[in-house]
């Protein structure tokens, strides 16, 4: 591939970890239960040197949990973890920035927002003009999110 991302590796890295054998079932086994990023950059499953944004997938049937980077999720689960990331950046750069769809699905079902964030993110998400009582709600729930993704370092 030449890109620096060897999927017969991360294949073979997480069907040791799986208890199907097979990819396509096994992949049903695992999702991915957490985010964070890295002080000093990591190496991915796949041999893919540096990563920075981690995702941790957890696996139901043998209770093993390990760290990939965004393309390997990607590739992997299908599921677009860069774009919970992109909204990280967005939020943190202007508070008054909404975090998009699938930031609020993913940090709604991670308990980090509320039911009620959740729908207030649903009806207030696209509008650009706020009332003052709703842009406070929208940066309190901003700065949550924000303090939710731990910054790994070296310990
Ligand atoms: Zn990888």
């Amino acid at each position: 591939m030449g890109d620096g991302y060897n999927f017969q590796q991360l294949k073979a890295a997480i069907l040791a970890l799986s208890q199907a054998a097979d990819l396509e079932v096994a992949k049903k086994e695992w999702r991915l239960v957490d985010i964070s990023e890295a002080d000093e950059p990591e190496t991915c499953l796949c041999g893919h040197f540096p990563i920075i944004e981690l995702c941790t997938i957890a696996n139901a049937a043998t209770a093993k949990s390990v760290d990939v980077g965004n393309v390997c999720v990607k590739r992997f689960l299908g599921f677009r973890s860069d774009l919970i990331f992109q909204s990280l950046k967005r939020v943190r750069a202007d508070l008054d920035k909404a975090i998009s769809k699938d930031a609020t699905a993913f940090f709604h079902e991670r308990g980090v927002i509320n039911d009620w964030e959740y729908q207030f993110q649903q009806s207030t998400m696209r509008k650009r003009i706020l009332s003052q009582r709703q842009l406070e709600i929208r940066r309190a729930l901003n700065q949550k999110v924000i303090a939710a993704v731990r910054r790994r370092g070296l310990s």
